[in-house]
């Protein structure tokens, strides 16, 4: 049967960075978007239609970075037992993270990776059964050199094989790979950097291998070094990136090669250690220095996908996406353009055609919040409606 629904909007952000229009009326018909048009004010015709002139109306949220496994409790008890806990007991956490995303409007996540490959083992076997319309593209378990960082969410090649050889010997059906190729910020020294976990001959090889089994490759890379050699590796993304400097910068800009800044993992540090007593200086001055890259990356046009990282110490799933935003907006993106970052491009990022933007012929995702889009980021603490392939999605989430 031939269904049609249409709504006035108040305003509408397409997810293509272009300003907010006012006063437009959707047409959906088949879980599409016939059209999208002024709607002149006047009263709508249709007897099947939805008034929300008082509503702003924008793509679904993607998460380009999360983990699913992990809360973003500060509980240091809570958090040692995720990392390690089986699968039956993770399985409830990640239900309720995926819940606490579907509130504040998220409808996509790309999982960064976990140590015993949960989340991809959750989407596999569980998310179609528990009815949920998230749509998770997940790593597995992440991939790390022997002793270095990483163990917490992947696994190092054995001693005998190169990463590409790990990776064409790798059978998990997942949606990409993950690969961490330098240590974390400190959180002591300002601006100290790690050297790169693997050298550029290693990551090209990992890459090519990763794309000949149809994977695109996320890149957790902080450092000139670290960023530089995977940029010229050819991956899909940097996540991260702090103190990547200018000259990666106008690189990603050159090739079109993703940037996921997570910016406000650093602040949430800082929160955390500020309870705990310890200094908050150096986590915040991180912070500062990646908004800077960020404006700078904005000016060179630099393709910025937005990850929260949620799972990290203070970074909630659902709520991070509004620190995120904000984060973007003090670095001087406009409301429309920092949405982008979460619709657009992260669709982009996950390479899912028809989702990310409100034109007609993409999929009828959006989510409806109250007021003008000033009121934005902070109006995604009450989402009023989403809709995915059309439908209205089940209040009972909440
Ligand atoms: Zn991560």
């Amino acid at each position: 049967m031939e269904e049609s629904i249409h709504i006035r909007s108040g305003w509408l952000i397409d997810g293509s960075g272009q300003k907010a229009l006012s006063d437009q009326l959707i047409s959906i018909e088949n879980d599409r978007i016939q059209s999208i048009r002024k709607s002149e004010g006047s009263s709508i015709p249709h007897a099947d239609s939805v008034d929300c002139s008082r509503h702003t109306v924008l793509p679904g949220l993607i998460d380009s970075h999360v983990h699913l496994f992990m809360s973003g409790t500060g509980d240091r008890k809570i958090r040692e037992d995720q990392l390690d806990a089986p699968y039956e007991k993770i399985k409830p956490v990640i239900i309720e993270h995926i819940k606490g995303l579907l509130r504040y409007g998220v409808v996509a996540v790309r999982d960064g990776g976990d140590r015993h490959a949960h989340t991809l083992r959750f989407k596999n076997e569980s998310l179609e059964k528990d009815r949920l319309s998230l749509c998770i593209h997940a790593a597995g378990r992440a991939w790390h050199k022997p002793n270095r960082y990483g163990r917490l969410i992947g696994r190092a090649p054995a001693a005998h094989e190169t990463l590409a050889n790990a990776i064409m010997a790798d059978s998990e059906a997942k949606d990409h790979v993950k690969i961490v190729n330098s240590g974390l910020n400190s959180l002591i020294n300002f601006g100290r950097q790690t050297p790169p976990q693997f050298d550029l001959k290693e990551l090209k090889d990992a890459v090519q291998a990763s794309n000949h089994k149809g994977w695109p490759v996320m890149v957790h890379a902080n450092g000139e070094m670290p960023v530089g050699i995977a940029i010229n590796a050819g991956c899909r993304s940097i996540e991260h990136g702090f103190f990547m400097g200018k000259e990666n910068l106008k690189k990603l800009a050159e090739k079109q090669i993703f940037w996921i800044p997570t910016a406000f993992t650093m602040k949430a540090f800082a929160d955390h250690f500020n309870s705990g007593g310890s200094s908050t200086d150096v986590p915040l001055r991180n912070m500062e220095h990646q908004l800077e890259q960020m404006a700078m990356a904005r000016k060179f046009g630099v393709p910025i996908a937005l990850g929260t990282d949620a799972g990290s110490p203070g970074v909630h799933h659902g709520s991070s996406m509004i620190e995120e935003l904000k984060l973007l907006m003090d670095a001087g993106f406009s409301v429309e353009e920092a949405i982008r970052c979460a619709t657009g491009n992260g669709a982009k990022v996950l390479e899912i055609e028809n989702l990310g933007r409100l034109v007609s012929g993409a999929d009828a995702s959006f989510i409806v919040v109250p007021g003008p889009p000033s009121h934005l980021p902070e109006s995604l603490r009450s989402v009023q409606q989403i809709y995915v392939n059309g439908r209205l999605y089940p209040q009972d989430y909440r």
